[in-house]
């Protein structure tokens, strides 16, 4: 009889853009390695901040990664040994997102997400939104509003070719050159 895993869990690292969520999913992993267990660290094709093949911070923290370009890819891609799966930028996967996380969790994987769970509209930015509902642990960072200095929930687009197309994932990839931190307080209505 084989013998059963333990059950595997959900965990959700989100806020937006600056917030630390690639800082605190590699720290996550790294202590996952460090403690023996097995770990793979997945990341969308659309992500070419850090080039192929790995996950990196604003800062320049990096981890090497496997680039998919859907969630079906991404399940197909989980070795069944591994005990924690990690996937950065998890807002370009879509809707999709949930049923493989929620699949892999059942079989016995720890499921790490990171992602923006608002757009640079201020809207909610699925399918983060649903996954800090079924996870069983949701860590919520902030940045820092570049204007004032206070907790910053919001990030804006401000390079000039700004698109208003906030549904074209694509739209979303970039760092300090295009977008800032904003608290509610200086997030545009
Ligand atoms: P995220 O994955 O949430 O976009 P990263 O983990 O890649 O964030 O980078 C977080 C780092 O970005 C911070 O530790 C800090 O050094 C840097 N940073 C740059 N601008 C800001 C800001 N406005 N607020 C907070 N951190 C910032």
């Amino acid at each position: 009889m084989a013998v059963e895993r333990e059950a595997g869990r959900i965990e959700v690292i989100t806020g937006p853009m600056f917030a630390g969520k690639s800082e605190e999913l590699l720290r996550r992993v790294r202590r996952a390695s460090i403690g023996g267990r097995r770990v793979q660290v997945f990341t969308h094709v659309l992500d070419d901040r850090g080039g192929a093949h790995r996950v990196t911070s604003h800062v320049g923290l990096e981890h090497p990664s496997r680039s998919v370009d859907s969630a079906g890819a991404l399940a197909a891609e989980v070795a069944p040994a591994a005990d924690v799966v990690a996937i950065d930028e998890a807002h370009f996967f879509g809707a999709g997102l949930v049923e493989v996380a929620s699949e892999l969790a059942r079989r016995g994987h720890t499921v790490l997400v990171a992602g923006l769970d608002v757009t640079f509209a201020g809207r909610p930015f699925e399918p983060l939104p649903t996954l800090m509902a079924l996870a069983e642990r949701v860590d919520k960072l902030t940045a820092i509003c570049v204007v004032c200095g206070r907790d910053a929930v919001y990030h804006v687009r401000t390079s000039p070719e700004a698109a208003e197309d906030v549904a074209l994932v694509s739209e979303h990839v970039g760092g300090v050159d295009k977008y800032e931190a904003r608290c509610r307080r200086h997030f545009p209505a």
